[in-house]
Order: C-alpha cells, then structure tokens, then sequence
C-alpha cells in the first residue's frame, strides 16, 4: 500500500453507482447496513445520460415502497399495454386485462435523480468521480476495493462484502479467475439506431413494428421528448443520417393501410446501441457478488436491463440483511443461483422478443413467413399474449 492510501472500513464496498449499485447501498442503509459506493462517472454525466425508459411494476414498487421516491408515479406514465404491429396493422397487448399489471415510462436518468437524492437524504457514502478503481483480496473474507478521488487521494476501502455492480464495462467481473468463471455470449448481426427527438407523442403506448424493411420501436419519454429506433446493421454511423432520411425510414417500417403517421420534430440524439447476451456465471466470487449489467446484458428489445438490476439487488439485499441479521451465509451463497434462475428467463423472453420482431440480414423467405407466422399466433392466442404480457411486466420478485 502506498504512504498516503487513506483505510476506510465499511460492511458493504459497492463499485458502481448505477441503479443497482445506488438501490443497494439505499436499501442497506434503510437497514441500518452501512455501505460505500465508489463511481467513477461524475453526477451530472449520470444525469444526462440517456438508456432505459420502462420500469416494471416490481421496480416501481421498489422506489416508491422502498423509500427512494414516489416521484415515478407523479412524473411517469402509466402504460398498460404495447401494441404489436405488421403486416402494417396494431394488435394491442392488454396488460391490465391480461395480467393485471402496467409498466411505467421512467427513464433512467430519474431513476438515478430519485436514488441520488435519496442517498444524500440519508446520510449515504457515494463517491462520484473516482478513478484508478481496482478490487482486490476478493476470495478472503477481507475484500477491498482501491480508487483515487476527484480530488487526487488514494483509498482503500476494507468491506466484508464487496458488491460488483460496475455494469457490462466493468472491472469485477473481469477480476474472477477465468477457470472459475463461465461466459455465456452471443452477438446479433443487428442493432438499433436510436433518436430522441423533441416532437408530441405518436402513440400513447410503446409500438413494436416488424415490417418487410425491418424492425422499429415507436417509444416515448414525455409530452415533448420521444424514443425512437429502428434495425441497422451494427456498423452504422449516425452522422450519415439526416433528418429527413431517419423520418422516412421510420415511418416506412410503420406504414400501414390505416394511414398511421408518426409526428416529426427535431432530431437532438443520435446513438447506435448494438446487441448482446452475456451471462457470468456463477455471479459471486468468494466474498464478492455480482449485481445487474456487471453480470448480464440482454438485448433492449424486452425492455428488461434495468428491472433485472433491481430485481438482483432485492435477492442480495435479502441475503445481505440476513447474513448481519443471524451470521448464517446461507442466502448468501444461494445469491447466485437463485439471481440466475430469474436472469435465464429474461434471457429468453429478450431473446425470443428480439427474433420475433427483428429480420436478420441474412434471413431466408421462410424465416421471414414464420416469424410472422409466429406474431400472428401470439396475438391470436390469449395465453400467448398473456405469456408476453407477464414477462414483459415483470415476474413477482423474490
Ligand atoms: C441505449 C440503452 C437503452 C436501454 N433501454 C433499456 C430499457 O428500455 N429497459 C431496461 O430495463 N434496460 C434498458 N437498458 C439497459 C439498462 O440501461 C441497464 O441494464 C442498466 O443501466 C443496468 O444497471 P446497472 O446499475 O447494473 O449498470 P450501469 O447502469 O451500467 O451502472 C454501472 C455503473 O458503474 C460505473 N463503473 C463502471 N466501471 C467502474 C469502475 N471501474 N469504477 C467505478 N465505477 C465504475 C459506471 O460508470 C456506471 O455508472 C438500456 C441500455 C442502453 C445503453
């Protein structure tokens, strides 16, 4: 250890203040757990960094039952259903009617807004802006996690926990021993060009499109801002993009004979997000448990990244309080498995959503018949809308 590398002693060293991370460190301190969050992204780069926008009912009641805020359901939008479209037609997914449940349009950034104010709220130790993180002594039972603050002073952060929730970039789970680690990952030959764009809602609910030129996500983010995305090749580059040529795509992928006309506007964000399934398994390395992105990714297309953060931090906080609660390490070591049953299974719904809706460069003409063929047997088929409506809401949590 260098001279001046300050001890900081803590139960719970958290690396990452995304929404598991910061939802973690809230939850235990509602428990009187102390925690530290090490980040290494400033505030405000947080803030104004747009991803998810949906949040399923179980996350939802996490930040409002769990304390953070109930400014969701204020400020968000309640959406009990998607409307599934080819063949140039609607076919509305009735969640409510279905299952009984809604999603709501939140996006990210609020989610971090309401966890951040909560942690300063609280009294909670986060820093942002940290560099030069490193964790270490991960299988002993005295974990640590180094880092430099934005202030140029080294720490080093002695925990009995050390919680990696540093998302798909992270260094955690690159920490674990390749023999002792499984990586399960596939690559799409697609992914989505996406735009913010200051214009009204098209649509009052999210609009899944497949059509002959490909897949589009008609989405929104509030009455003035809207989420929109279409396939592109992975490689392409948005500055080859004007206006007028991303408008024509998109309404060509959703043209139909009722005449449906998206409402243009301003385009002010251009990305190129690709697509992915990774899955580390298992998500613990002795003292050191893996939460959210740091230990999955899933295609967008079931809007589940996010929500399956929270959900593996309503399994680890469980485990967590009761480790101090009664000294037993039994919820502990059933982190792993019990986190990975949930994540296969929204592993499968992303996957399945995103074949379904999309067309592979290289699809045959059969492919493309029986991925329609498929659309139109879940929407003609209660139980197969209910399976989509059940998913895509959000299984119980633990
Ligand atoms: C464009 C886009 C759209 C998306 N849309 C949806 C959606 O509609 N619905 C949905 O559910 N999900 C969506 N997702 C996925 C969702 O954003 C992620 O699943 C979610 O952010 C995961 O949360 P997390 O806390 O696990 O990881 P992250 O949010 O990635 O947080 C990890 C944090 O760790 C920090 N970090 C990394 N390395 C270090 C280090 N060495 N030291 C310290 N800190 C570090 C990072 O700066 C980051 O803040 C989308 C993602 C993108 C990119």
């Amino acid at each position: 250890m260098g001279e001046k590398r300050t001890v900081l002693r803590t139960k719970v060293g958290i690396v990452g203040g995304g929404p598991a991370g910061l939802m973690l460190s809230h939850l235990l301190g509602q428990a009187g757990i102390e925690s530290i969050v090490v980040e290494k992204r400033d505030h405000e780069t947080i803030r104004t960094t747009h991803r998810a926008g949906i949040l399923e009912h179980g996350s939802v009641r996490m930040l409002t039952e769990g304390g953070v805020s109930d400014r969701v359901l204020r400020d968000g939008y309640r959406h009990d259903g998607i409307d599934l479209r080819f063949g140039g037609e609607s076919h509305r997914v009735d969640f409510q009617e279905l299952v009984g449940e809604s999603v709501w349009l939140y996006p990210q950034n609020e989610v971090f807004v309401d966890l951040a104010a909560a942690r300063e709220r609280d009294g909670g130790d986060v820093r942002y802006a940290v560099t030069d993180t490193e964790v270490l002594d991960q299988a002993t039972d005295r974990p640590k996690i180094r880092f430099t603050d934005d202030q140029g002073a080294d720490y080093e952060v002695h925990c009995d926990i050390l919680v990696g929730a540093d998302g798909s970039q992270g260094i955690c789970r690159r920490s674990i021993p390749a023999d002792v680690r499984n990586d399960h990952f596939i690559e799409y030959p697609f992914a989505w060009f996406g735009i913010l764009t200051e214009a009204p809602p098209s649509a009052p609910e999210l609009i899944y499109a497949n059509s002959d030129h490909g897949f589009a996500l008609i989405s929104q983010r509030s009455d003035t801002v809207q989420r929109m995305y279409f396939q592109s090749d992975p490689n392409e580059n948005p500055d080859d993009w004007s206006e007028d040529r991303i408008w024509d795509e998109l309404q060509r992928r959703v043209d139909g004979p009722d005449g449906f006309e998206l409402k243009r506007g301003p385009i002010f964000d251009k990305t190129v997000l690709k697509f992915r399934s990774y899955v580390c398994e298992p998500m613990r390395y002795g003292n050191m448990f893996l939460a959210g992105d740091a230990g999955h990714t899933v295609p967008p297309t079931g809007a589940k990244g996010l929500n399956l953060a929270l959900a593996d931090v309503s399994v680890l906080f469980q485990a967590i309080e009761s480790f101090y609660a009664s000294g037993s390490r039994d919820l502990l070591d059933g982190y792993s498995d019990k986190a990975l049953q949930r994540v296969w299974r929204a592993q499968n719904f992303s996957y399945w959503m995103t074949s379904m809706l999309h067309t592979r460069p290289d699809a045959s003409a059969f492919e493309r018949r029986r991925a329609l063929g498929e659309l139109s047997g879940v929407v003609a088929s209660r139980h197969g809308q209910a399976y989509l409506a059940e998913a895509y809401t959000g299984w119980p949590h633990a």
